[in-house]
């Protein structure tokens, strides 16, 4: 038997993508001031972007990077050989200190500290209990620590229980996103909680969207959830979305946070996060942390796209997050309502299986404390617009 080509199996695998409507594209933005920006040289308002509190090109985060760009421009080597400066305990302790945790690690994206986490904590014989939508470094994550993985329903706390139940031997992690990252709902923290309490299981929250959003001073969905910072052991911060810049933390348990720092592999065998860089996340720590102002207006922006739509017939989903997801259903509508919505200068992506389940392809709307009322009654029109034009 001649061995598989590997070229000819991605080709039809690209062509079935194709025919399936699935086929991404990689879009180079060549301009960016706020949520102006030109992509393949149009201009366009963008509502697809993670940067909810404005924080990425921040005056403050700017003159941050600048500050410490003296230092180089790279931390040369991992944590545990060189690289960990006082810039990155710096910015640890800032973390630890806002989120009323004991100990803050730092990680050089939200992906690898969820397959951190999940990899220097479990292991053959352990059990993952996780939300049906967790994001795809989650379960990722537990399919490379080779535990076993049980999904539950989503949002389903009692199914988490029942998960939980089913399999008694060995440690259980019980792993849910804070803020879904496609459906912008919050999980049922406080059940959780409870939950993992009754099963005796570590409780993780991947924040990446709630931090810096929502709670008081932004601490996220633990926070909002009226949960103490201990009744969620583990937490994941991501550095890349409210906060506008890149990387991520986990926070929690000092002894938890500990073996992470020497057990796991994607803290220990990769280049630890640039200096400035981590400079700049520090700034928009102080920034998030005093932020009132900015969720305020990020509020009024949610709160104005919601009533606009329910005027305007366009059923979101149910959210109070910046993520104001719109179901269409089919690829095909996704994309031509996505396209339509280009062609009047509104930027939105469209979300298809497998990031999100089949028959639910949606439009990914989201929001920036930068955004004007006018930019958001436009993008309505729009959207009625488009939805006339692709399913009348
Ligand atoms: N968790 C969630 C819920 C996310 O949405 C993302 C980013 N898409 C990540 C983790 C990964 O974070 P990062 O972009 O820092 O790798």
């Amino acid at each position: 038997m001649p061995r598989v080509s590997l070229t000819g199996r991605l080709l039809a695998a690209r062509a079935q993508r194709e025919a399936a409507h699935r086929r991404r594209q990689l879009r180079t933005v060549s301009m960016r001031d706020g949520v102006h920006c030109r992509v393949d040289g149009r201009e366009l308002l963008n509502f697809c972007s993670n940067d909810y509190l404005g924080l990425s090109q921040h005056p403050r985060m700017i003159g941050a990077l600048r500050d410490a760009a003296s230092e180089g421009a790279g931390s040369t080597a991992s944590h545990l050989v060189c690289g960990h400066g006082a810039r990155h305990a710096a910015l640890e302790a800032e973390l630890a200190d806002w989120l009323q945790a004991p100990r803050a690690l730092l990680f050089g994206s939200g992906y690898m500290a969820n397959l951190a986490v999940v990899q220097a904590l479990l292991g053959d014989g352990d059990l993952c209990v996780q939300d049906r939508l967790n994001h795809a470094s989650l379960i990722d994550a537990a399919r490379l620590a080779g535990c076993t993985l049980k999904r539950y329903p989503h949002a389903d706390a009692e199914g988490a229980a029942r998960q939980l139940a089913s399999h008694q031997d060995g440690a259980a992690l019980l792993a849910s996103d804070g803020v879904f990252s496609m459906d912008g709902d919050v999980a049922p923290l406080r059940a959780l909680a409870q939950v993992a309490r009754e099963q005796q299981a570590t409780l993780y929250i991947d924040d990446a969207h709630g931090i810096g959003v929502l709670g008081e001073a932004g601490r996220g969905s633990v926070e909002a959830a009226g949960l103490a910072p201990a009744d969620a052991p583990l937490r994941l911060v991501t550095f890349g979305k409210a906060l506008g810049s890149v990387g991520a933390a986990v926070v929690g348990d000092a002894d938890l946070v500990a073996h992470l720092a020497e057990a796991a592999r994607p803290y220990i065998y990769t280049t630890a996060l640039p200096p400035a860089q981590v400079a700049a996340t520090r700034e928009a720590v102080r920034i998030a942390r005093e932020g009132d102002a900015l969720r305020g207006q990020l509020r009024a922006s949610i709160q104005r796209l919601k009533q606009g739509a329910r005027a305007h017939g366009l059923a979101l989903m149910p959210s109070d997050t910046p993520i104001q997801p719109l179901v269409v259903g089919s690829e095909t509508h996704a994309l031509a309502m996505a396209d339509a919505l280009e062609a009047r200068g509104y930027w939105v992506a469209a979300i298809r299986p497998p990031t999100v389940p089949q028959g639910s392809a949606r439009l990914r709307i989201t929001l920036s404390a930068a955004h004007d009322p006018q930019q958001i009654d436009g993008l309505l029109d729009a959207l009625a617009q488009a939805r006339d034009a692709v399913m009348p």
